[in-house]
């Protein structure tokens, strides 16, 4: 068998390389399959005011409670997801999930939060995207600016066009953009104005270094962000110290392990308006 597939490709199948395909392929089974019988669950995780630490909304982050291997993380199927171009469907259920949260807290009567949902830049992307949230707040009878949906910079620049016109498209229903992780992606800077977005969330690799004092990385994202009027969440805050830098800056919001951990939205509706 080596001598028909030749040198190269016998180093290329190691075994390490076929353990990663079969789990590929595995995955993508289970995907569909998970879809269909309900193994996902949206964890609720806190945004807060820098300030003082209410709770304003929260992101909804997802969780697969896998049959026979228990508990795997997003990122070891949202890659896969996406590969497969299942994120698109995956998404979509998602997105439906939380929205019927949104409408169940309605219901009981909660104040109103926004919620705001990771979408992979492939499915947004596209135009159906549009019909698609106009359906899910026609179908749940969202209130105005109950969701906001977060996108990685790389999503949003390889189509400019596309991107705006979607974000157009979503502006009567007052969906909130939040450019996910900024500062890790392109970061061309250029591109920023030109997109009708409403938040920046810095990502936490920038967070982590502050330690001492503001930073000059931080400050000029809060900087750019206060010109180009944008509100920006620091992501990741895991330390007081952190958290009291950025009380001494403009930053408004924030999130991160110091506070409050993702959680079952049994748990994330009590801390609506609460203090952290
Ligand atoms: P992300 O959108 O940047 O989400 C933030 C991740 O950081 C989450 O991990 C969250 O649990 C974690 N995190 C929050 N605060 C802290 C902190 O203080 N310290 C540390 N060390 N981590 C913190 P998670 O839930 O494992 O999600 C990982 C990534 O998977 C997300 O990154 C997002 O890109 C993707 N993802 C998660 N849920 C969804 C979803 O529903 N749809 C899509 N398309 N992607 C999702
Ligand atoms: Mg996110
Ligand atoms: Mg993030
Ligand atoms: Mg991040």
């Amino acid at each position: 068998e080596a001598k028909s597939t030749g040198r190269g490709q016998v180093r290329f199948f190691n075994d390490t390389m076929r353990k990663k395909l079969k789990s590929h392929a595995d995955i993508e089974n289970d995907l569909q399959h998970g879809i269909e019988h309900n193994e996902f669950e949206l964890y609720f995780q806190p945004i807060f005011t820098i300030q003082d630490c209410t709770v304003v909304g929260f992101e909804a982050l997802v969780r697969w409670h896998h049959p026979e291997k228990g508990f795997v993380s997003p990122s070891d199927f949202i890659p896969v997801a996406e590969h497969t171009g299942q994120i698109i469907n995956l998404d979509l259920h998602l997105l439906e999930l939380a929205a019927q949260h949104i409408a169940k807290w309605r219901a009981q009567g909660k104040r109103f939060l926004r919620i705001t949902v990771n979408v992979s830049s492939r499915h947004f992307a596209s135009l159906d995207f549009v019909t698609q949230i106009h359906a899910l707040y026609e179908k749940y009878q969202l209130p105005l600016g109950s969701l906001c949906l977060e996108i990685t910079e790389s999503g949003l620049i390889e189509n400019l066009d596309l991107a705006t016109q979607i974000i157009e498209g979503l502006t009567p229903l007052e969906v909130k953009l939040c450019l996910d992780d900024f500062g890790t992606g392109y970061s061309a800077l250029g591109y920023l104005h030109q997109l009708p977005i409403h938040i920046l969330k810095i990502d936490k690799s920038f967070i982590d270094h502050l330690t001492k004092s503001n930073t000059p990385l931080v400050d000029a994202i809060l900087s750019l962000a206060q010109s180009l009027k944008l509100d920006v969440v620091a992501e990741g805050i895991e330390q007081q110290a952190q958290l009291s830098i950025l009380q001494k800056t403009h930053c408004k919001y924030g999130q991160g392990f110091l506070k409050a951990r993702p959680m079952p939205a049994n748990e994330a509706i009590l801390l609506i308006d609460k203090v952290l």
